[in-house]
């Protein structure tokens, strides 16, 4: 989107890059420390904040405090129970609404480099702007992580990564994963009238929490839900206007349905993340007290701190609190509360 960089200004104190939950209340928490509406900016990429939730989501999803075990305890300005997904989608928008902070959509940042005067330079499709502080919450679900065999291009449209693209009734479906986002979108697609099978690697049900694992158990038990334990898939095929699915070893026998739904969670964005010169341990980025990088003045938030185990809405609430302690204390830019 090209804009009148006489409206929007291209120089701030705090750059945010994503209005995800974490971007969020990183906008939220500079209000609070003092930093001013003006001197703040977030880049989100999509043309509405929290894209992932919109897209990731079941529409009847209940959100969960303590997602994945997370301990549901609030330690900065924003705070949710649990919630539908359209409260919480209502509880983010008030939070941008009440910052005041001016949010730019359909901006996505291809790249952060560092000025010789210190000040981050932030390029996104739209324009480059110049900030004392940059913090990423651009999560981990961008690209969704793909199986390892090819999926023919025949086969678009009838293999999805999401229950939102299409709506999907009274069809045969087989969900590939076996986590807490799996088992969530058996129960969805069972209640949109649909026969489900999930494929999953193991023989137990070890990653998703207790009421999605336990939920899922019982729709097996009642013949609502078939689960192919220990199934590993070699391929899709198309099979008229259906998909047919090769298992391992042929065991399983093939599979046909009508569609497919990869639920095989995301990554940190390495290649970005190190392109803009940030240091990684193994497959994750060094992270600092608060948060920071190794590159000055540059944050990660939300999803990107959060490990293999996965984030949550208030793990990434209680940590912009935190981050932003940290930029008062080493930047100048705002007061420690
Ligand atoms: C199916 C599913 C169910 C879940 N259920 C729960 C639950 O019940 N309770 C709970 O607490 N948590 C839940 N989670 C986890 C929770 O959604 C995440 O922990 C949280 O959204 C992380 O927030 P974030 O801001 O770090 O990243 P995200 O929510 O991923 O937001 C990142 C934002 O950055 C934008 N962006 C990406 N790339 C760029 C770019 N280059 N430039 C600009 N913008 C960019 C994206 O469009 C997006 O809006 C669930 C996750 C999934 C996938």
């Amino acid at each position: 989107m090209v804009r009148d960089e006489s409206q929007v200004g291209t120089d701030f104190d705090l750059l945010v890059i994503g209005a995800g939950p974490a971007g969020i209340a990183l906008a939220a928490e500079a209000r609070a420390a003092g930093v001013t509406a003006e001197r703040i900016l977030v880049l989100e990429k999509a043309e509405v904040h929290s894209w992932i939730i919109r897209k990731y989501y079941p529409v009847s999803k209940p959100v969960l405090a303590n997602y994945k075990g997370i301990e549901a305890k609030c330690e900065g300005v924003l705070c949710i129970p649990d919630l539908t997904r359209e409260e919480t989608l209502s509880y983010l928008d008030s939070a941008i609404r009440d910052t005041g902070v001016q949010v730019l959509y359909r901006e996505e940042v291809s790249r952060i480099a560092r000025e010789p005067d210190g000040r981050l330079l932030v390029v996104s499709s739209g324009g480059m702007f110049r900030a004392r502080v940059v913090v990423v919450a651009i999560g981990i679900l961008g690209r969704p992580n793909k199986p390892s065999y090819p999926i023919p291009a025949a086969l678009k449209g009838k293999v999805h990564f999401d229950v939102t693209s299409e709506e999907i009734r009274e069809k045969e479906v087989l969900v590939v994963g076996g986590g807490d986002t799996a088992t969530e979108y058996c129960q969805f697609l069972v209640q949109q009238e649909n026969r489900v099978s999930l494929s999953y690697r193991g023989r137990e049900l070890t990653r998703p929490n207790p009421i999605n694992r336990d939920s899922v158990l019982a729709l097996e038990r009642q013949g609502e839900l078939q689960i192919l334990w220990g199934s590993r898939i070699d391929g899709l095929e198309p099979a008229g206007q259906r998909v047919r699915v090769l298992f391992s070893s042929g065991e399983p026998a093939p599979l046909e349905v009508d569609r497919v739904i990869y639920a095989l969670g995301g990554t940190t964005p390495e290649n970005f993340l190190k392109a803009a010169g940030i240091d990684f341990e193994g497959r994750s980025p060094r992270l600092t007290e608060g948060f920071g990088t190794t590159v000055p003045g540059l944050f990660l938030a939300g999803d990107l701190t959060a490990g293999s185990k996965g984030g949550s809405i208030i793990l990434a609430f209680n940590r912009a609190a935190a981050t932003m302690h940290r930029i008062c204390e080493e930047h100048g830019i705002c007061k420690l509360r």
